[in-house]
């Protein structure tokens, strides 16, 4: 049977970058040897390197002085990454959802942190809105998570303010342009829009380095990796070559801002069907739905028909769609990799859903 992936992440990858992956798993470039048994420094695995790091500064028009590094660690290692490497005196942080105050926890440990929002007492379910005034000028960075994965609430814009950006962009990375000027640096764990999971992608700023009035360990410091190209120590080579292909993936799809259009014009049919129908309703205000994970519950009077739709759409091959354990109710995630034809399936499952009650 066809499946439909809406995972939240590890999630869906074009089946070409998983079948070009295989293909070097069993033979890579010809040598007689698998991907997974080179050296990182053989001499057929930098160009994977060069034009990954390539790719990255084409495929967001990244500014000059800017250097892209891919390490191991998570996400959840770089909220504390940033701060010992950024945080000199004080750093302000906006409170969208658990991943950002994981972040602000971490930052916490190096320093003065202030929270210029929060959408906490709403239970996450819009983005924080008119902060920007808000944030001290003298802070070192404003940090941001773009897209909250757990609640579907996104914001989809490069923020205005007068210190420089730091952004979590793991679930949305690469699905619209940005303007990276604005930013000291901006990470994101692969396995949503970028690889399978095992490499973090890091674009940091050069001049911003090296300020934060702290002794680091030769790992923790940026510029231990930005000297090195990603080769300090052994990289994640199987990711980093999973990414390749899905950046050349993109690019032939049209780039970011292809990636942009077919992920409103997904997120725009879906949501159409959660306003529409009567079972279901959306969790997030509207100005903050996100594009990247739709969120949805039953309507109240509908509440015992969870687990069956569940069940119903499994049956249809749709995996993937159970919300965060936090959250409960459905999250279809819909990255670059999603297709219109697989949003089409979930719809067609809620409007017969909806015909059979
Ligand atoms: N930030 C966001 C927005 C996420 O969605 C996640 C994971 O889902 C993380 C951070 C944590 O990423 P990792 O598991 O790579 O540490």
């Amino acid at each position: 049977m066809k499946k439909y992936n809406f995972n939240a992440g590890p999630s869906m990858l074009p089946r070409e970058v998983i079948e070009n992956t295989a293909k070097q798993l069993l033979d890579f470039n010809g040598s007689g040897l698998s991907l997974m048994e080179i050296s990182h420094r053989a001499k057929d695995f930098q160009p994977v390197v060069d034009e990954c790091v390539a790719l990255f500064k084409e495929l967001l028009d990244i500014p000059a002085g800017y250097s892209v590094i891919f390490l191991g660690g998570g996400a959840s290692l770089q909220f504390m990454q940033i701060p010992a490497n950024f945080l000199v005196k004080k750093a302000a942080y906006v409170n969208s959802g658990v991943w950002a105050k994981k972040a602000m926890k971490e930052a916490k440990l190096f320093g003065e942190v202030v929270e210029v929002a929060s959408s906490a007492d709403g239970g996450y379910t819009s983005y924080p809105k008119g902060f920007e005034a808000n944030v001290p000028a003298d802070a070192d960075y404003l940090h941001v998570c773009t897209n909250n994965t757990i609640y579907g609430t996104e914001c989809r814009k490069d923020f205005d303010v007068k210190v420089p950006l730091v952004a979590d962009m793991s679930s949305d990375i690469m699905s619209r342009p940005v303007d990276v000027a604005k930013y000291n640096a901006i990470y994101a764990g692969a396995q949503k829009n970028l690889a399978m999971a095992g490499v973090t992608v890091i674009i940091v700023k050069d001049d911003a380095l090296g300020k934060a009035p702290r002794e680091l360990p030769t790992m923790l410091d940026y510029r231990t990796h930005v000297e090195k190209g990603s080769m300090f120590n052994t990289p994640p080579v199987v990711p980093i070559y999973s990414m390749l292909e899905n950046l050349r993936w993109l690019k032939k799809n049209g780039g970011v801002e292809a990636a942009d259009k077919r992920a409103h014009e997904r997120a725009a049919a879906l949501y159409a069907e959660i306003d529409r129908n009567k079972l279901f309703k959306g969790t997030v205000e509207e100005a903050s739905r996100s594009v990247m994970n739709l969120c949805f519950v039953m309507n109240e009077d509908y509440a015992e028909l969870e687990k069956p739709f569940l069940d119903f759409a499994t049956e249809r091959g749709i995996v993937g769609i159970k919300g965060h354990r936090s959250v409960g109710g459905f999250r279809a995630s819909c990255y670059n990799a999603q297709t219109m034809e697989g949003v089409k399936a979930l719809i067609q499952a809620m409007k017969d859903f909806e015909a059979k009650h």
